[in-house]
């Protein structure tokens, strides 16, 4: 066995990705390897173990390696803690970073969320449709553990069991999600499952149960313990993991004391879900017969419970006032989850009226799904193309079945992420390839990697970012690594002889960034011998907006990240759910913009679209036509519904419409001005 003592050298210790890149490197020796922080110890392969270590900048560790590579593993192991492990040294790179703390609880009200009329809340809405019903205050169901172990102490193989069986449920939960094509779901499961699998999870519960602790006990403080330390890391990925860790770890303690089939139970009749949060467990384990719809205080629009709700068909809104944990069980609520509006307690009334917009609304949804493949053209023959987001090939053949005109985003960070390892040029062609087979002749944009800042890849060695979001990412990142830009721009333009692929940049500021871009795609289509391809960028940043009709000159098209557009124009973090109800891309300021490039790119005969989640919303899709819009981007569940919209649309109504938006000093006049216009 090597040891060796050493002290941490980077600013922010042993965190998030410091703490990320250390792991990483460490399993790739065959050798174990223990890291002791005074009393505290650690398996260097496990994240949530060296995490819970809770080394900072000065730290004494004492790190033992032991196995047949033990000698180059501890000089590598050595050498990367004191080089910062890709930190760097600088003390003035993070010394204003703010201190861990847990993720921030609501105390703000946000702004837009203060009632609208007393009895109505303003939430976020994170899956369309309208539930009306009455109130479950949903809690969990409190593990009756103490019971329990006072009976029957339940030892390590008790534990291994009931990991098995919730191995056992993870994998086949898993498999239903990809089975339904739904491959974001499925992967929160797989997650889960890898949760399972972290090593030092394991064994800080085995030390617990030979010091005498019952299993029980034992697995539950660990979790806790790690929930904890992970969640106060002030890191959004990680963040998440925490409410992962914790989800799973109710798993198998209801496995172990038996009560995994009793549900944190919903009464045996339909109602209406409130609670503070769910787990992507709690979600997929209703009875759906029985749930109306979801009323959420915490979470965004893209969080799990916001995916899954989607997934199930379910209306949801999230980011709700706490106020809504108050109202009785039983008491009536219409949830409205296209545009977020909560009522409560409705006068008869209201009640008809919401009753009334249910059934309009699952009527259109019926007649939508039945007319998919009708084109989108408004009344007075304005057509639009609609066409859907995607991240997979389940994502592009669901699509064509929605009746889209084609894949207007391919994310392809799915790729490079939860991996060691860049995807090769191999593997990339390999998934763009059918997907460019199953759209045929309908076009496929491929967006290159959009990675970096706040979804860093461990593969990557990158400085650590004061403000990630304001870093190294999108086409800055791919410039800066020439050598994995250009595996991915050959893998598509490979893949593209097979159908109508076209690329995308993503979060282009300037033109020069575009040109280098290109350039490489040129050199890449004379090396490979194959036809200039499509290409052209996304607006998400304003100074490309700004700038459209000089970009317009050079490149193929414009489709507009309304996400991003919105976060970096309103100076407002998209994962922030202290702000989610005032991140309304229907602001002013941001349709502006939006106007803008489309102008830009018209005056240089080019197209421009949306792929932002904005182009989904049943408000902006009017405004969206009116500004001159070429081309929609939706997620694949709204495509029949929008091109439904568009029919029934009129072109020459839209376009004062949008001018007046223009004047509008708000979103939510923006909102209700199409409201009152268009009596929606
Ligand atoms: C956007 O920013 O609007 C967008 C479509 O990109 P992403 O959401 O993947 O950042
Ligand atoms: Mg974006």
């Amino acid at each position: 066995m090597k040891q060796v003592d050493i002290t941490i050298q980077n600013e922010t210790g042993l965190h998030a990705r410091p703490a990320k890149t250390l792991v990483n490197l460490v399993k790739q020796f065959k050798s174990d390897v223990v890291i002791w922080h005074g009393e505290k110890k650690a398996n260097a392969k496990s994240l949530i173990s060296v995490l819970t270590l809770g080394a900072s900048k000065g730290s004494q560790l004492s790190i033992e390696v032991k196995g047949e590579d033990e000698e180059t593993a501890t000089a590598e192991i050595e050498a990367a803690i004191l080089s910062g492990l890709g930190e760097g040294e600088s003390a003035s790179e993070s010394q204003h970073k703010a201190p861990a703390s847990p993720s921030p609880k609501v105390e703000e009200t946000p702004v837009e969320s203060k009632p609208v009329k007393a009895n109505m809340l303003k939430g976020v809405g994170a899956a369309p449709g309208i539930a009306i019903g009455p109130v479950y205050q949903f809690q969990h169901q409190e593990i009756p553990i103490n019971e329990m172990s006072d009976g029957l102490l339940l030892g390590w193989e008790g534990l291994q069991d009931a990991l098995a069986r919730a191995r056992e449920q993870l994998s086949k939960l898993n498999h239903q999600m990809t089975e339904r094509g739904l491959k974001a779901e499925a992967a929160i499961f797989d997650a889960h499952l890898g949760l399972l699998e972290d090593p030092e999870l394991t064994e800080t519960v085995h030390e617990r149960i030979q010091k005498g602790q019952d299993a029980l006990k034992a697995w539950k403080e660990t979790i806790e313990d790690s929930a904890v330390v992970v969640a106060a890391l002030n890191d959004p990925i990680l963040s998440a993991r925490a409410d992962d860790l914790r989800d799973v770890g109710r798993r198998v303690l209801k496995i172990m004391v038996g009560a995994e089939d009793k549900a944190d139970a919903l009464p045996d009749k339909p109602v209406v879900v409130v609670a503070r949060e769910l787990s992507p467990s709690d979600t997929v384990s209703f009875n759906k017969d029985f749930v109306l719809g979801f009323c959420i205080v915490n979470g965004g629009p893209t969080s799990h419970t916001a995916i899954l709700a989607r997934a199930l068909g379910l209306p949801a809104i999230v980011s709700v006032d706490e106020s809504v944990l108050k109202l009785e069980t039983d008491s009536y609520i219409v949830i409205n989850g296209s545009d977020g509006m909560v009522t409560f307690n409705p006068s008869p009334e209201e009640l008809q009226a919401a009753e009334q917009e249910r059934n309009t609304w699952l009527e259109k949804r019926r007649l939508a799904l039945e007319q998919a493949n009708a084109p989108a053209i408004t009344a007075d023959g304005h057509e639009v193309e609609v066409v859907g987001n995607a991240g997979s090939l389940a994502d592009a053949e669901k699509a064509l079945k929605m009746g889209a005109a084609g894949i207007g985003l391919l994310r392809t960070e799915f790729l490079f992420l939860e991996r060691t390892t860049a995807p090769t040029e191999a593997e990339q062609y390999d998934v763009y390839r059918p997907i460019a087979e199953t759209m045929g002749k309908l076009p496929v944009i491929v967006r290159t990697l959009d990675v970096g800042g706040d979804k860093p890849l461990p593969y990557i060695e990158m400085q650590h970012e004061e403000n990630p979001f304001l870093g190294i990412r999108g086409i800055r990142l791919c410039l800066s690594r020439p050598e994995l830009f250009r595996e991915q721009l050959r893998a598509i333009l490979r893949a593209a002889q097979y159908g109508n692929l076209q690329i995308m940049f993503p979060m282009v500021g300037d033109i020069e960034e575009y040109r280098r871009a290109r350039l490489m795609l040129d050199e890449l289509e004379i090396e490979l011998k194959v036809p200039c391809i499509v290409a052209g960028i996304m607006i998400e940043v304003p100074s490309a907006a700004l700038m459209a009709d000089v970009l317009a000159k050079e490149v193929d098209f414009f489709s507009i990240g309304t996400n991003d557009l919105t976060q970096y124009t309103l100076a407002m973090d998209r994962g922030n759910s202290l702000l989610s109800a005032r991140q309304d891309g229907l602001h002013p300021a941001v349709l502006r913009l939006i106007a803008k490039t489309i102008e830009g790119a018209h005056k240089h005969g080019k197209w421009a679209g949306i792929c932002g989640e904005l182009g989904s919303d049943p408000y902006a899709v009017p405004i969206l036509i009116g500004l001159g819009i070429d081309e929609l981007s939706v997620t694949v569940p709204s495509v029949p519904l929008v091109k439904a919209q568009v029919r029934d649309l009129k072109y020459s109504e839209l376009q004062p419409l949008a001018q007046q938006a223009l004047e509008c000093s708000t979103a939510r006049e923006v909102r209700e001005l199409v409201k009152k216009t268009l009596s929606m």
